[in-house]
């Protein structure tokens, strides 16, 4: 009886798995097909059945995107590995932290534990391969038997994120499908393919403003202390068919050096196994570097930075690269020529986005393969990557006085280091961030001045580009006094009264993180009233009322991602706006409707020509035109206000007539080069334009123009460079031609103004002082 019961139970069981679904049954189409894209609401219901049918797979939605649909993450594991996952973070927890747990535990720890491997897919849209190949080897790992495969699910946690910008998948998709079978298929979208970022959502991994960024980092990174982090990204496909690290230099010099010295050894290892396989122009230490930390929150919390880069097709559709069409350079190697990093080079051919998923497919699995091999010393060395940085005793802490000029920004860049599990104490004067503790590294980071190397393609040759910018000093760009101290005479007596809170008080950017914002208090420029949505400015002593503006913000057809960021800074500062577009423009009349418009940082030809006719469907092709410009001068001499940021200011010199000369147009990359540093400027306190501000701040230059203004011209500098010591942090080469030139600039005209910002004020929501700046202008 008793063992009838157990048969008939087993059955049961038996009819409570159903098969796994495959690809094909769930799609329609096998992964990678050509001209078929997936779309994330059959890529979520995929990884649902996924759950509902195998044991070694587990499915969490995360929270919603900025566009509200599921953020996905996927645990991949032995099923007796996934009925333990809190345990198994347990460990990783304690591993994390050798302050905690000490050699004896952690050697115990090291046997017990599994190493942890994120892969994260199409945080870049267009770039749509990873998410395919996800679906694929999601199923290969729950329907494949191995050595391999089995190495792995016995070794590893192997935490899947299907897209970290789901939004993005389906707004490329859509584009696709509208333009499939006509002469745009396989252009870009005519719009970012994140609401406010774009491109950029890969270059948030230390503001953490949006919404994806902090849900990977809260519930994922924080969480599970990854031992890998792998980034699967695609390149243009006129090179290389696929990079792996290791990195070009430069490497960040608060990256541990074992980290490093993993991530050549994991991405030599995945080259390997490609070139084992067959595939062809595999490429390492080219073209990406090891710099922001922008891009690599994990290289500075025990996880290695993997990446790849797989040439792309035109999304979906194939291409056929002809060999004259392989670029003659590239940063780190010569494309059409073998060399130790470039054995086998590619010269053309059919290309597809299945042969994208094909290389991807081995490069994850060499990197999780690699992983189990050597899961204890995976996990014996993350935890000595903690020793050495709660070792660290240069600088000894820093200090963050309590007493600030702007209270809402020293709260929060607090705020952001917490997120980013630094420790903060607090004294009776000050903020402490001690450097004994596991993140020392990435507090340090983002506190101090970067000196970035100056790397030339030979010597007294041009500057070797960064693949990035080369500054990230928070405390300049958000205008917070913080003091490093180099030792401490008696650490013991100074008793940490409290710490501050682990969890932001709005995970959320929520109401309470505004509020502070909008008062910049002492010294300050603005309140805002919430009601009304007026402000009050305070120069010096008196009160002055300012009506709530009408803000227009230019948004080209040509997607701006600068224009995206204005608008988050916007909407973060509770400034109403509408956007303009470039019919609304031409249309005129604009005074009636607005008194400030915005041109975020774009081409003058952007602006002004658009899309050439024939790239895009007529409905997106063309710019403001001649009519646009005197649309806009007639606005501006009806008293309203022009503000052109960065590049857009060239617009403004070139077709609205203002009378300046960008001092550095023309200037050779070797004479004058600034890849995006912070550099110093004096302001002129008086102008309404600088209330709030000290005399001197950091600006965020990107090669940004800056202007002559001779004498007894009606243009009013308030921006001016120094005369010595221009560069605060990051790299620049040629002062001389900054030196005491203009860099922020206003030009009357008829009744209303043109001001012109030679740098960018609300850089990917980071630059917290000199976007006042910018508020200031809309208020003029
Ligand atoms: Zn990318």
């Amino acid at each position: 009886m008793r063992l009838r019961r157990l048969v008939l139970l087993a059955a049961v069981a038996a009819v409570a798995w159903p098969a796994i679904p495959t690809p094909e049954s769930h799609f329609g189409h096998r992964m990678g097909e050509d001209r078929k894209l997936i779309g994330w609401d059959k890529v979520v219901t995929y990884f649902q059945a996924l759950a509902k049918t195998s044991d070694r797979i587990v499915v969490r939605e995360l929270g919603k995107t900025t566009l509200g649909r599921p953020f996905l993450a996927a645990w991949i594991s032995q099923a007796g590995t996934l009925k333990q996952l809190e345990q198994y973070r347990q460990i990783q927890k304690k591993l994390a932290d050798p302050r905690k747990t000490g050699e004896a535990e952690a050697a115990k720890l090291i046997l017990q534990g599994k190493a942890v491997v994120m892969i994260t897919c199409s945080i870049h849209s267009t770039e749509v391969a990873s998410t395919h190949t996800a679906v694929e080897f999601a199923h290969r790992m729950l329907t494949e038997s191995s050595p391999r495969l089995n190495a792995i699910l016995d070794n590893v946690i192997f935490i899947l994120v299907p897209s970290l910008n789901p939004d993005g998948v389906d707004i490329v998709r859509d584009w696709y499908l509208k333009t499939l079978g006509t002469p745009y298929e396989g252009s870009s979208q005519p719009e970012l393919y994140h609401k406010y970022v774009g491109h950029d959502n890969n270059r948030d991994w230390y503001m953490f403003s949006q919404a994806e960024t902090r849900l990977t980092i809260e519930k994922l990174h924080n969480a599970w202390h990854p031992q890998i982090v792998y980034d699967v990204h695609q390149q243009g496909p006129n090179a290389s068919r696929m990079f792996i690290p290791p990195w070009l230099d430069p490497i960040e010099p608060n990256i541990d050096p074992l980290i490093a010295q993993m991530c050549n050894y994991i991405g030599l290892g995945m080259a390997m196994d490609l070139t084992a396989a067959g595939k062809k122009g595999i490429v390492v230490n080219a073209s990406y570097d090891f710099w922001t930390p922008a891009r690599h929150y994990q290289a500075y919390h025990g996880g290695l930075r993997i990446l790849s880069e797989t040439a792309s097709a035109r999304l979906a559709s194939p291409v056929n690269i002809r060999p004259e069409e392989i670029n003659q350079t590239a940063p780190g190697y010569n494309p059409r020529e073998r060399s130790w990093n470039y054995l086998e080079p590619w010269m053309g051919g059919e290309w597809r986005l299945r042969d994208i998923v094909d290389y991807q497919i081995i490069a994850w699995e060499s990197c999780l393969y690699q992983t189990a091999l050597r899961r204890q010393d995976m996990l014996r060395n993350f935890y000595q990557i903690g020793q050495r940085a709660v070792a660290r005793t240069t600088p000894y802490a820093f200090l963050i006085p309590l007493e600030q000029r702007d209270p809402g920004s020293a709260r929060k860049l607090l705020e952001t280091l917490a997120f980013g599990l630094v420790e903060i104490e607090k004294t009776a004067e000050s903020y402490l961030i001690r450097m004994q503790q596991p993140y020392s590294g990435w507090a340090k980071a983002l506190l101090e001045k970067q000196d970035y190397p100056d790397l030339r393609l030979y010597p007294g040759g041009p500057p070797k580009r960064p693949y990035d910018v080369t500054a990230h000093t928070l405390p300049m760009l958000m205008g917070v006094d913080v003091k490093p101290v180099m030792s401490w005479a008696a650490p013991s007596a100074m008793a940490a009264d409290y710490t501050f809170p682990a969890k932001p008080l709005s995970a959320g950017n929520g109401d309470t993180w505004k509020e502070v914002n909008r008062i910049w208090s002492r010294g300050a420029s603005l309140w805002r009233n919430p009601q009304t949505g007026d402000f009050s400015a305070r120069p010096g002593a008196g009160l002055i009322e300012k009506k709530r503006p009408k803000v227009g913000l230019y948004r080209s057809f040509m997607p701006s991602m600068d224009e995206g960021w204005s608008r988050w800074i916007l909407e973060e500062f509770g400034f109403a706006y509408q956007s303009v577009k470039n019919p609304e423009i031409v249309a005129g009349r604009l005074r009636a409707r607005y008194d400030a418009i915005i041109f975020p940082d774009q081409s003058p030809s952007a602006i002004h020509n658009g899309y050439r006719p024939g790239s895009m469907p007529p409905e997106y092709v063309g710019g403001l035109g001649e009519t646009g410009a005197q649309a806009l001068l007639e606005f501006a001499r009806a008293g309203g206000t022009l503000v052109f940021l960065n590049d857009s200011t060239d617009y403004a010199i070139g077709h609205l007539g203002v009378p300046l000369k960008n001092v550095i147009s023309g200037v050779p990359s070797r004479d004058f080069y600034c890849p995006g540093s912070l550099l110093r400027v004096r302001l002129d306190e008086k102008h309404p334009l600088a209330h709030g501000l000290p005399a001197e701040i950091a600006i965020w230059s990107e090669g940004s123009p800056a202007w002559e203004v001779t004498s007894g011209s009606s243009t009013r500098t308030i921006a001016r460079y120094v005369d010595s010591g221009v560069l605060a942090s990051g790299w620049l080469l040629g002062e001389k031609y900054l030196a005491g030139r203009s860099s922020l600039v206003e030009v009357p005209m008829g009744q209303g103004r043109i001001v012109l910002f030679g740098m960018r004020p609300q850089y990917r929501a980071q630059s917290y002082q000199a976007v006042k700046l910018l508020f200031n202008s809309l208020l003029l």
